[in-house]
């Protein structure tokens, strides 16, 4: 790069590392303290504390690929013996010094991510190649900051996924994509090695999906919101395997939770409300907003969000076994069934919110913006109007990382908390069991208020 953008490091980026660390411990501390927590949960904090998988990757001599969002399939990574590891984080320092050396108009999840680079993370220092879609304005401009001085990938998409044009045009991203993955690991990627990534993939999807299902379907609140999603922030640098036996265990003790053999001593109480959560990604650390729902009694039972249940949900289909054939699977897997804003059409991401919010027998819609993230915010009028037709309660909150909004998200949900009460009251009448609408009407449950069974 002839005219590379100035990225100068300042002496207190130094401490990015530390905060960060900070952070995630005190979170993963008031994660441990949620009573009736599944005992498996215990291996997740592990793997995010931080020290002992960073140290694990550090060692292992082979290529790091950092991957920033779902588009880069991480199989491709993996085929070429890489490591890839997803890199988005929330810290509310690392977003302001991004701020600083970039623009304080962007998101806070793209200055978060220059300012990790900027406070040389470790696993940001690690990587020998950064993946970045081009997927909105923010992405772009951190792809050409970063491109300046170190290794990038920007991963083209297209605005549209619908039509032969776009998936064709994709599908090349994601072929040139893996030709850099060759020549970054100096090793082709071979058919039976392709293979036995996908099918590790898949059988990591079934099991997240399992987990997905079972914190749906129950009444009671066999897993919270925060650590369903922690189970997911752990696949971002979970050796896959082992995250594969890790969730394997929770899945066995949420099944057992579920028949009512679980560790607790009395089983999980009725949330106050069931909720669905989309919009702008939550990334760990900073699990604010759920917390602040959670602690009031609320319960994110289901959530719409590539940082969430959206990572592993999509098995990879796959016609043809041969590397083209598979590598086609995989850019179908990244781009057909995604329900990010960046494209534009609107109609899958309602169909999927509506169709949560029915299984879910969720009770209201929250749906959070990220401070300056344009893509969510534009496509929240249709999503609203969608809702209200279907008669589904929606909370907008707009929020930035860190915590100085909390006292005023804490106060909208909660205000949102007590309209949901009043309003199953009014339906159900005194003594009458509370109604619990599913979204569409088709499906309505009945949920006994004093038991939360159905
Ligand atoms: S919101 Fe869209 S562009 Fe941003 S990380 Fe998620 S899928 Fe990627
Ligand atoms: S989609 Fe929104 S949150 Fe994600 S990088 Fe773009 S502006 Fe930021």
């Amino acid at each position: 790069v002839k005219h590379p953008f100035p990225l100068d490091p300042a002496p207190s980026d130094a401490a990015l590392a530390a905060a960060l660390d900070g952070e995630a411990r005190s979170t993963l501390a008031r994660l441990g303290d949620q009573p009736d927590r599944p005992a498996a949960m215990g291996a997740f904090d592990e793997l995010l504390s931080g020290e002992r998988r960073v140290r694990e990757i550090l060692a292992s001599g082979r290529p790091v690929v950092g991957t920033l969002c779902n588009f880069a399939p991480d199989e491709l990574v993996r085929a070429v013996g890489a490591i890839p590891v997803r890199l988005d984080a929330a810290l509310a320092a690392a977003a302001e010094a991004g701020g600083r050396a970039l623009a304080r108009d962007l998101c806070p999840a793209v200055r978060s991510i220059l300012g990790a680079h900027l406070g040389g993370l470790p696993l940001f220092r690690a990587a020998s190649l950064l993946v970045v879609p081009a997927a909105c304005d923010g992405k772009r401009a951190l792809a050409r900051a970063l491109g300046g001085s170190r290794e990038v990938f920007v991963l083209e998409l297209p605005h549209r996924k619908e039509g032969a044009r776009a998936r064709a045009r994709f599908l090349e991203e994601v072929r040139d994509l893996a030709r850099a993955l060759e020549r970054l690991a100096g090793r082709s990627i071979s058919r039976r090695g392709l293979r036995a990534q996908i099918e590790l993939s898949n059988r990591r999807t079934a099991i997240a999906r399992e987990i997905d299902g079972l914190r749906r379907a129950s009444s009671r609140a066999l897993i919270s919101g925060r650590d369903a999603l922690l189970v997911v922030h752990a696949s971002f640098v979970a050796d896959i395997e082992d995250w594969i036996a890790r969730a394997g265990t929770l899945l066995e003790e949420l099944r057992r939770r579920r028949d009512g053999a679980g560790a607790g001593a009395s089983p999980p109480a009725a949330p106050r409300a069931r909720l669905l959560l989309t919009g702008s990604p939550v990334y760990f650390p900073d699990y604010k907003l759920l917390e602040v729902i959670e602690e009031r009694g609320g319960l994110v039972v289901a959530d719409e969000m590539c940082s969430g249940s959206q990572r592993l949900r999509n098995p990879v289909v796959v016609d043809e076994a041969t590397v083209g054939g598979m590598v086609r699977a995989l850019a179908e897997r990244a781009l057909l069934p995604c329900t990010c804003p960046c494209f534009s059409e609107a109609e899958d991401r309602i169909e999927r919110l509506l169709e949560l919010a029915r299984e879910g027998s969720v009770d209201g819609v929250v749906h959070q913006t990220l401070r300056l993230c344009q893509p969510y915010d534009a496509a929240l009028p249709p999503v609203r109007e969608a809702l209200r037709r279907e008669g589904i309660p929606l909370l907008d909150l707009r929020t930035e990382y860190g915590s100085e909004d909390r006292g005023l998200l804490a106060n909208r949900v909660e205000a949102f908390l007590e309209m949901l009460s009043d309003a199953a009251s009014e339906a159900a009448g005194p003594g009458e069991p509370v109604r619990f609408r599913a979204a569409g009407g088709a499906s309505e449950r009945i949920m006994d208020a004093k038991e939360g069974e159905s």
